[in-house]
């Protein structure tokens, strides 16, 4: 059950203080945070967390300095037959994705012009206890979690075979990725040439003391795709194969992401000037609007994550998405096993080497 006592408004204003008006936030995905705070709590628990019944309470954190209805962020509290189990804080920078849907709507009525730079506050209201009550029963009945098996490892054998790489801060959870899984999925991708590729992740949650991290084991070519120029469909044999080769590889691998490529080369006119295909938008690493859906939709577990695998001029470069404090963003990964001597890691935006 999910239950939230109190109404959101986002307050928007323009850069020099000018208030534009406020918005109910009313589409909130709360998920993301609730599945953040159950992997905290998974990952520092020496047990496994799993419960049958469960209640979700979503309470607004006053806002440090503006104070009270304003809000710094939000506490996600989660209890399993009245006892704790997990809680987690969360900054109001949840509420951004929120924000920038209500202000695409302030800017169709004529409030502000797009493109225009805009703050907001976000502010939280007591609701009636009745009508809470009603909306809490509304939004979910009763939700069983299920533990995500971790193994236990030593994290500094993983980072003492490998080397961190791409943008992002990763401060959740270190993410291994070997470099035989880059090598095959740049192998998939060139060989796809303009059409978009991909496949599904396996791997293995560790755990060490008191954190996790995420090491992938190996990637399943979705052959079963529908794929063109500008995205990639899953079908039900892409999950059929995943599955079996979990069954038969016997390591008791979760799938763990997925992977996909953008053909930036393609996605450019040929006729375009070398400077000008250089600087390119779509030659760089990116997360489109439909991976985003797709990623919270299927994967929406916060160990979760995406490689994105870009055919530019330069050569295939790699970026991983995932959720960092339930936001979904780039992040930094670990290349693990780069045995071969100064092998390059195909990146080219600060031409990364991978070193032995
Ligand atoms: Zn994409």
């Amino acid at each position: 059950m999910l239950t939230i006592n109190h109404r959101f408004v986002l307050e928007f204003y323009k850069e020099d203080g000018t208030a534009l008006g406020q918005v109910p936030a009313e589409d909130v995905d709360w998920e993301p945070a609730r599945e953040c705070a159950l992997f905290d709590s998974a990952r520092q628990a020496p047990g496994d967390v799993a419960a049958e019944d469960t209640t979700t309470t979503i309470e607004p954190v006053p806002h440090p300095s503006a104070g009270a209805p304003y809000i710094g962020g939000f506490r996600v509290a989660i209890t399993a037959d009245g006892s704790p189990l997990a809680a987690c804080e969360f900054p109001s920078d949840y509420f951004k994705s929120c924000a920038q849907r209500a202000a695409a709507g302030l800017v169709e009525q004529g409030v502000f012009q797009a493109g225009e730079k805009f703050r907001y506050l976000v502010s939280a209201y007591p609701q009636m206890r009745e009508k809470a009550k009603q909306e809490a029963t509304a939004i979910v009945m009763k939700e069983s979690i299920v533990a995500v098996p971790m193994k236990v490892s030593r994290l500094e054998d993983y980072t003492r075979a490998s080397m961190t790489i791409g943008d992002g801060d990763g401060a959740d959870m270190p993410v291994f990725v070997p470099q035989a899984v880059l090598d095959e999925v740049s192998e998939l991708t060139r060989a796809a040439e303009a059409v978009e590729t991909g496949g599904v992740l396996l791997g293995h949650v560790h755990r060490s003391d008191a954190t996790a991290f995420l090491a992938v084991t190996a990637q399943v070519p979705a052959k079963h795709t529908h794929a063109d120029l500008n995205k990639v469909v899953f079908t039900a044999d892409t999950w059929t194969a995943a599955r079996s080769a979990i069954a038969l590889r016997h390591q008791q691998e979760l799938l763990v992401g997925w992977w996909h490529s953008h053909p930036g080369k393609f996605f450019c006119n040929a006729e375009c000037p070398p400077e000008k295909r250089k600087a390119c938008a779509l030659q760089k690493n990116f997360f489109s609007g439909d991976d985003v859906a797709f990623h919270r939709t299927v994967f929406p577990k916060a160990f979760h994550v995406a490689l994105v695998a870009t055919n530019a001029d330069s050569g295939i470069q790699f970026a991983l998405f995932g959720w960092n404090r339930a936001i979904l963003e780039q992040r930094k990964f670990n290349v693990l096993h780069c045995t071969k001597p100064a092998a390059v890691v195909e990146r080219s935006v600060h031409e990364t080497t991978c070193k032995s």
